[in-house]
């Protein structure tokens, strides 16, 4: 959704509550693409205080269907939106600065990328169906959640066994 922020950037003093939403159907970054089961809504608070800057506030959350890290099966999470930046006419006037505040679009708002950005940012970095979640079988794949696959994963030699120790350690998410 675009929002203009003219209004708001010429009358000193001015608030603006809206209530927006996170409109695409998936939420996609570079670690795959989301379905988006919850899309807001996002409470945003424009408001200008003076000096030709205003504040962005908003808060809300959306959830996602995504994947355990470990045996790939659906998990749903829910992300928090807690949005708090400062735009100023300079920044909208001066187009060299638009990396910075790349939801700005001239004098409007762009709340799918600003929202796109918080979610990226508050996007959780260990995904897991439950904390004991056993993964599945390196050898046949097996969701271990289901009870055992029964695979040799047994390594005799003690020392082969210290390194698998380190292994595990390693691929632990
Ligand atoms: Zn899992
Ligand atoms: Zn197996």
């Amino acid at each position: 959704m675009l929002l203009n922020l003219t209004d708001i950037l010429s009358n000193e003093g001015k608030t603006e509550e809206i209530s927006v939403v996170y409109e695409s159907g998936f939420f996609r970054s570079d670690q795959g693409q989301f379905k988006v089961l919850q899309n807001g809504p996002v409470i945003l608070t424009l408001s200008n205080r003076g000096k030709g800057e205003m504040s962005v506030t908003g808060k809300g959350s959306l959830q996602f269907r995504t994947r355990c890290d470990r045996c790939l099966g659906p998990v749903d999470i829910t992300v928090p939106i807690c949005i708090d930046e400062v735009i100023g006419t300079e920044q909208i006037e001066n187009p060299a600065d638009a990396d910075e505040c790349p939801y700005l679009k001239g004098y409007q708002l762009d709340t799918e990328v600003l929202i796109g950005n918080e979610i990226l940012i508050n996007w959780p970095g260990k995904i897991l169906c439950k904390e004991d979640c056993k993964g599945i079988c390196a050898k046949c794949g097996k969701d271990l959640n289901q009870g055992d696959c029964g695979c040799d994963t047994f390594i005799p030699d003690p020392r082969m066994a210290v390194i698998k120790d380190i292994f595990n350690a390693n691929k632990e998410v």
